[in-house]
């Protein structure tokens, strides 16, 4: 690894911004923030899956791989980053270096056509090159080839130095938007500015996300100058230096760039999340106290407090009906991060019991905010195995698992109903409207009819259970057939 790379990293691990980095020793910052793997489970993705995960929906930018071709693989429905403009960002462009290229040393110069051949059929914003293994391994220098073909053809080329061996993904994400400070933020100025421009980084625009939340902010009359990276444009990056607040909506890995704006420019941020009533309205709150303080027109705060309220009473009256069909409800949480503490303040605030909540990716803070909403930490689980997941599933202590794709099957094979939180949803559930939709999934999902018929027993099951007059117990027997034998 080369010195400028490790010299990156421990950077990236001694984060100021970050509380859980500061309260470290010497020795346990040098450790990083990775934890020891567990022997024989999957490690999640590398560092430079990382920084593709951070910088892919950028959405102008030819995103282009310098790897051989199995590092990229099929990017086309990779998240559910939705974008309002061009589709660049969902094609995938890799140098497919094969052994031939790497024994001859044609790494370099393959790399250099291929970003002539990307400019040339796609005329993208920008070029970004991502690093990996092999390449990062043969000595390819991707700074110095991205150098010459950005003079070469007049169009930004950014280097993202970030192969998969240097680390973990939450690495890479950090990497990733290093490299954005490092060569795009400052390099563009918009045609005007206004007192109301914000940043707002760490939102994806999952499933268009953001888009239930820019209404709120047109309305307000603030406008989105610079993002990180829902449906982002490269201008939009290259121009966040000019805004005069930054949100920080997901994650720590993202807090380098927030505190980098703040001390190079003075803009301040804060950390908030549009999961929920409550939330949202704190988040708006907190951005327009902001600007009123950076110099926006003080009547901002009460044209905020205006459409909150009636933003407010909107959703309670569209959720006064759903709410009976999901109070009481119990439901286990497994996702990640800052959706620990968001969707279960979100969930509370509708009369649902969660009776467990996974504390994965979560940090210090994260695990602080849950045990302020929760009242205790009883229910916080660090992982869950499958089979652990299954029983209690199983025994009937949670009527619905909110999780990512890869637990939907354990929910489903102990017969109970599975809402997607990730980040390949298909549903938006952010902001006020947001609100309201993840009631209705909620609400679909453990009221649908099918469920009653799909516990009850079979009919071969019933007739050995009449002639025993036997209750009949659908939760896991040991040594039952039925039971999750192979989780
Ligand atoms: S670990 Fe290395 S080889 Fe594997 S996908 Fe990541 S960059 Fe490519």
């Amino acid at each position: 690894m080369s010195e400028a790379l490790k010299q990156k990293i421990q950077t990236a691990f001694v984060e100021p911004g970050c509380a859980t980095n500061v309260a470290k020793s010497e020795s346990e910052r040098k450790k990083g923030c990775a934890k020891q793997l567990t022997p024989g489970a999957a490690a999640g993705g590398c560092a430079f899956d990382g920084a593709m995960i951070a910088l892919q929906p950028i959405t102008d930018v030819a995103h282009l791989v310098h790897a051989p071709l199995a590092c990229w693989g099929n990017g086309w429905d990779n998240r559910g980053s939705a974008s309002s403009g061009s589709e660049l960002y969902r094609k995938g462009f890799t140098t497919d270096l094969s052994e031939l290229d790497i024994v001859m040393g044609n790494g370099e110069k393959k790399l250099f056509r291929a970003i002539r051949e990307v400019i040339a059929q796609e005329s993208p914003a920008a070029v970004f090159v991502y690093s990996t293994c092999v390449t990062a391994l043969i000595g390819d220098d991707i700074g110095a080839v991205c150098k010459a073909a950005a003079e070469r053809f007049g169009r930004p080329v950014i280097p993202v130095n970030v192969p998969g061996y240097v680390g973990s993904k939450n690495l890479g994400n950090k990497l990733g938007v290093d490299a954005l400070v490092e060569h795009v933020v400052g390099t563009m100025e918009p045609a005007t500015v206004t007192p109301l421009d914000v940043n707002i980084i760490g939102d994806f625009n999952l499933s268009g996300e953001l888009w239930q939340v820019k209404p709120l902010l047109d309305r307000l009359g603030i406008r989105i100058l610079g993002s990180i990276s829902g449906d982002a444009r490269y201008a939009q990056v290259a121009m966040m230096h000019r805004a005069r607040v930054t949100m920080l909506v997901c994650s720590h890995a993202f807090m380098a760039i927030a505190r980098k704006l703040e001390e190079r420019h003075g803009i301040p941020w804060f950390e908030g999340s549009f999961y929920g009533i409550s939330d949202t309205s704190a988040a708006l709150r907190t951005m327009c106290r902001l600007l009123v303080e950076r110099g926006a027109p003080a009547d901002l705060l009460d044209r905020c407090d205006a459409l909150i309220a009636e933003e407010e009473a909107r959703t309670r009256a569209e959720l006064a009906p759903l709410r009976p069909k999901v109070e009481g409800r119990r439901v286990l949480l497994y996702t990640g991060g800052h959706k620990t503490w968001s969707v279960v303040s979100a969930l509370q605030e509708l009369g649902v019991e969660v009776v467990g909540t996974s504390m994965r990716k979560a940090t210090d803070g994260d695990r602080e905010r849950v045990t302020d909403i929760m009242g205790t930490d009883a229910h916080m689980y660090e992982n869950m195995a499958p089979k652990e997941m299954y029983k209690m599933l199983r025994e009937a202590r949670a009527d619905v698992l909110m999780s990512g794709g890869r637990s939907q099957f354990v929910a489903l094979k102990a017969r109970v109903p599975w809402i997607d939180v990730n980040q390949e949803k298909h549903e938006p559930y952010a902001g006020y409207v947001g609100m309201v939709e993840l009631v209705r999934a909620i609400d679909r999902a453990v009221n649908n009819p099918m469920w009653a018929d799909l516990r009850s027993p079979a009919p071969w099951e019933m007739s050995a259970c009449d002639a025993t007059d036997e209750p009949f117990v659908l939760s896991a027997v040991p040594g039952s057939k039925a039971d999750f034998e192979d989780c």
